[in-house]
């Protein structure tokens, strides 16, 4: 059976008293119960890596939270202002790296070739990536959305493709419809659900059978503790990759619970 993986996305949000605070009250309520089947992976902005890192100490047993970051540089050093790279964010103590969120390829011009880099990156440097594609609302409305997902998805996975013979590198790949994110309009199960059995045949292709069903493909946009059991439900949806819920402790571990 898959592990489930719900990821909290923290965005440009959160000063370090709050994101101490937030991180203890996830954390310290994981400790005492923690989640049985799900993994949690917490993603601060680059600046705020090294005070939720020592927030986890501060909880027993970590509470079973891992670190990520937002983003990273396809390089691993050089003359990059304002960049971050997969081999800091390793020194930093992440575990997971994202790579292609949509407010990247919208708000910094990402293309699917340089998101590709990306993940090749996060694995060069031991970092597990999880991999985001997703649709906007005209190119689902004009019957494109599969044709968009599955170019993303083939440029993103392309490095993980490589990897195969590796079993114990871990990945994700989040399907967020971009319509979806941050706006309070969630996919319904249903169509997230065709979605991602499309994202895993498409997955069986590139990575071979046994990997494509090993490999967690997350929903994102607008989850919330009302909506997660529904789409949890689906066989295909193995988690969520969490914006805004996951600002609000209560509702995460809502979300978190939910998930098993
Ligand atoms: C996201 O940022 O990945 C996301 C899904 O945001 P939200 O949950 O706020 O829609």
């Amino acid at each position: 059976m898959r592990r489930r993986l719900v990821a909290g996305n923290w965005k440009m949000n959160l000063l370090r008293g709050e994101a101490v605070d937030l991180v203890r009250r996830i954390g310290d309520e994981l400790a005492v119960t923690p989640a049985s089947r799900t993994r949690v992976v917490l993603f601060p902005s680059f600046v705020l890596l090294d005070t939720v890192k020592t927030a986890f100490g501060g909880i027993s047993g970590n509470g079973g939270l891992a670190l990520g970051g937002q983003d990273l540089h396809p390089e691993d050093k050089g003359a990059h202002t304002g960049d971050v790279s997969g081999a800091q964010l390793a020194d930093a103590g992440c575990r997971w790296a994202l790579a292609g969120h949509s407010e990247r390829r919208q708000n910094h011009g990402e293309s699917d070739e340089l998101v590709g880099r990306k993940v090749a990156a996060a694995l060069r440097n031991g970092l597990s990536p999880i991999a985001c594609v997703g649709e906007t609302r005209e190119e689902r409305q004009s019957g494109r959305a599969f044709a968009v997902l599955e170019r993303q998805t083939r440029a993103a996975l392309a490095a993980l493709a490589a990897l195969v013979e590796q079993p114990d590198v871990d990945a994700a790949l989040a399907y967020e419809p971009v319509w979806a994110i941050g706006t309070g309009e969630t996919a319904t199960p249903a169509i997230a659900q065709e979605t991602h059995r499309f994202l895993r045949g498409l997955l069986a292709e590139l990575l071979g059978a046994e990997r494509a069903e090993a490999l967690p493909i997350l929903y994102g946009g607008s989850v919330t503790p009302a909506n997660a059991p529904d789409l949890i439900a689906e066989s295909d949806i193995d988690g969520f990759l969490v914006g805004g819920s996951a600002l609000d402790p209560e509702k995460f571990l809502s979300i978190i619970r939910a998930s098993g």
